[in-house]
């Protein structure tokens, strides 16, 4: 970043130099030097030269392309085509920089349909590598082979036997890259990026056969055919499993402000299950990465299916070509676009609405694979294959507790006898365990989530929902932090203050009741003992301690909530992933929103409310009372810390101990505010943090999820401060 600031200036003039330091000489670099440095830049590792060569057997109009690696690529790579071939006359030329077929004035960057440009791959790989190629041109009887060194041939092409094509082989990555070479060595090798590589690129350029395999393997680790549609070539590559459970995703938007894109795709559905998402995306043909539409279709799983599985997506965007700027990167894996937020949020939203249809079929689906399963397999040997089973926690409850839940019991089935009067209300004075009972009988075979209490409970959330504060949401933009409370939001020409906390509390209470018993877990790394953070919660709580009497009371107070949230834990893991071991400690708390953890600090507010607000006899209040103490913990509340950016900065100022101990040296030593280095450092971390989430997690997790109660438009949750045509107004008559 160029910082021209006088202030900039200034500090450079005033710097400390070391005073007898001579400016050091300034010399021209070796070019061989200059183009090793550039050379490690375009070929970072092996996998940067595969695919360098794939491109260029791709721009040469290959139907076949095949990839052989050894040593993870340091030993040799070597990629072979049936392309258009190099003319005998460009040999020499081939592999100096710059040179190229695909480009010959700037102006053609904009209108370029080929991979490769720059002229810098095959030159790059001979400063890091031995390079040689050999290829043959239609109408030859025969082909030429020659070795390239830094640029150069390092031989005349000698005639040799060719079949169609280029063959082109790179031996002893970074020989001369003494580091490099280590580092690669060291790590896990780059075959398996080699693969995946391959993998992406064949779903993509399904009129090309790709294969890969390891040098002196017989059997190819990618082994694609000309494929007559895309999912047969998703199916041959990565198998059927993935290719049964994928949907097809559609956009076609003629925006006529500019964001012109076609989007064909498709999308795992809520069968799929996975750890890490797959998203292979093509930009107009080219392979590249994006975060942000990564982040984005992520969030809309975590948050809609109720199984929180990473998603496997294949994506192909076509826009106009001067909306794309290729060259932003030096391996060219980024790419930078035209109005990519807007796109983004049409394709989440897109994502959104194939999941939620697919979701509504998905329930029967469901219930027909339980019921083969349960009535059709008895057998202990055969593992239970649908992901919904293998998921659930159904597994862990003993088996003498299974039976009554058994669809294939009907002895069992206590529900069969409950269902012919199911207005009945559940007796009010109940005990847990008749709570959990009831919730059990109604679970089979459907979800929790089925559960007619947390169904009315989400009822209950969309019926209060004001559509005016609905669009405002969705469509608002976040400006920034007003104040440690306030967010200020622009939606069309007006501005709000809107009060985070209100807003995130509301969010995870509802997304709590969403997700019901289908919670991913955060694992505590030292479990918290119950009645200790009950303790400290009563403590904070009454500022008058030191009171021996009173002190024993808040210990009676700790252990008795303590044994009551020991009663339920088993209701609290099942429904709400909250674990409390034997041995009374917390050691797990649900994931509400993807990439969001609590303020821990915390936790012992949360705890002392579950023990004391909530009604644990009636199963919907139950279950809407923990809901709602947890939308109150995992709110996104200002830290403990006081903000240190103004006037917080005080609290953090220690008392200078050390000027009264210490002789006074300079004079000047009581004058030095000092700060409590640490705790500033914990404090900035909380508050950066959660300004991060809050525009990252919570703005896009309420476009899409929240159903702003009609109470918010009353409450201060929303202020309206300012509206752009009155200010415009104003500043006009200025
Ligand atoms: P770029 O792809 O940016 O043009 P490269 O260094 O990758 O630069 O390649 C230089 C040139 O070599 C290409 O423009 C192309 O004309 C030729 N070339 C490279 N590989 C092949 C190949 N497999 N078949 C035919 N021509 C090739
Ligand atoms: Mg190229």
């Amino acid at each position: 970043m160029i910082d021209d600031s006088p202030l900039a200036v200034e500090m450079e003039v005033e710097g400390d130099f070391p005073a007898e330091r001579e400016p050091p000489k300034i010399q021209r670099l070796e070019e061989s030097v200059v183009n090793r440095i550039a050379a490690g830049e375009v070929i970072q590792r092996p996998v940067s030269a595969v695919k360098e060569l794939v491109e260029n057997s791709l721009d040469a109009d290959s139907s076949s392309i095949s990839v052989v690696v050894k040593d993870g690529g340091l030993k040799l790579i070597q990629v072979s085509d049936d392309g258009h071939g190099v003319r005998l006359e460009d040999l020499p030329i081939l592999c100096e920089r710059h040179t190229t077929s695909k480009l010959t004035k700037y102006e053609d960057l904009f209108s370029l349909s080929s991979m490769g440009f720059r002229g810098e791959a095959l030159a790059s790989m001979t400063y890091v590598a031995h390079v040689t190629v050999t290829t043959i041109t239609k109408g030859q009887i025969h082909g030429y082979r020659v070795s390239y060194r830094d640029g150069v041939m390092e031989n005349e092409p000698k005639a040799c036997a060719a079949v169609k094509g280029t063959q082109i082989s790179v031996e002893n990555l970074f020989y001369n890259m003494i580091a490099r070479r280590k580092t690669l060595q060291n790590s896990a090798d780059d075959y398996g990026k080699i693969v995946d590589l391959l993998s992406r690129l064949a779903i993509h350029h399904n009129n090309v056969s790709f294969s890969c395999r390891k040098h002196g393997a017989v059997k190819a680790d990618v082994h694609s055919v000309v494929a007559s549609s895309r999912l047969d070539s998703i199916r041959s590559v990565y198998g059927v499993s993935i290719a049964k459970n994928l949907m097809k995703v559609e956009i076609s938007s003629c925006d006529t402000s500019g964001c012109a894109f076609d989007m064909q795709g498709f999308i795992s559905n809520s069968n799929y299950v996975a750890k890490k998402t797959i998203l292979v995306l093509f930009i107009n043909d080219r392979l590249v990465e994006c975060s942000a539409l990564k982040r984005a279709i992520e969030i809309v799983y975590a948050a809609t299916l109720p199984k929180a599985s990473k998603p496997f997506v294949y994506m192909s965007i076509n826009l106009p070509r001067e909306h794309v700027d290729v060259n932003i990167h030096p391996t060219k894996k980024e790419v930078s676009l035209l109005n990519q937020e807007i796109m983004i949020e049409m394709i989440q939203s897109e994502v959104e609405l194939k999941l939620r249809n697919a979701n509504d079929t998905r329930t029967f689906q469901e219930q027909k694979v339980e019921y083969i399963q349960s009535t059709l397999t008895s057998s202990k040997s055969d593992p239970p294959v649908s992901p919904l089973l293998s998921g659930q926690k159904t597994q862990k409850i003993p088996v003498n507790k299974m039976v009554r839940t058994d669809s294939s019991d009907p002895a069992g089935r206590l529900h069969a006898y409950l269902q012919p009067k199911p207005h009945n209300p559940p007796d009010k004075i109940c005990s847990l365990s008749v709570v959990r009972s009831s919730v059990r009988q109604r679970r089979n075979p459907r979800e929790t989530a089925d559960l007619s209490s947390v169904q009315e409970l989400i009822a209950g959330v969309d019926s209060c929902c004001h559509p005016g504060l609905l669009e405002t949401v969705r469509s608002c933009t976040y400006v920034g932090m007003a104040d440690d409370v306030f967010a200020l939001v622009q939606y069309n020409t007006h501005l709000y203050l809107a009060n985070v906390v209100n807003l995130s509390k509301e969010l995870l209470y509802q997304q709590t009741l969403r997700r019901f018993a289908h919670f991913n877990a955060i694992q505590l790394s030292d479990p918290a003992p119950l009645s200790e953070l009950i303790l400290l919660a009563l403590q904070e709580e009454d500022l008058d301690s030191g009171n021996d009497t009173k002190d024993h009371l808040k210990e009676r107070i700790a252990e008795m909530n303590t044994e009551l949230l020991k009663e339920k834990a088993e209701l609290l893991e099942e429904y709400f992933s909250i674990y409390i071991d034997s041995n009374r400690n917390l050691s797990r708390l649900p994931v509400i929103l993807d990439q969001y953890t609590p303020d821990m600090d915390r936790v012992p507010e949360f705890l002392l409310c579950l023990g004391n607000d909530v009604d644990w006899e009636d199963e919907k209040t139950c279950f809407q009372g923990v809901s709602a103490a947890i939308g109150n913990f995992y709110a996104m509340h200002p830290p403990l810390l006081p903000n240190p950016s103004g006037d917080g900065i005080r609290f953090y100022t220690k008392r200078s101990e050390s000027s009264q101990e210490k002789p006074d040296l300079g004079g000047n030593a009581e004058m030095e505010a000092v700060l409590d280095q640490d705790l500033l450092a914990d404090a900035e971390n909380a508050w950066s943090q959660r300004e991060w989430s809050i525009q990252h997690v919570l703005f896009p997790s309420m476009r899409l999820f929240l159903k702003p109660p009609a109470s918010m438009a009353s409450n201060g949750t929303f202020v309206k401060v300012a509206s752009l045509e009155k200010l415009y107004k104003i500043f006009e008559r200025c």
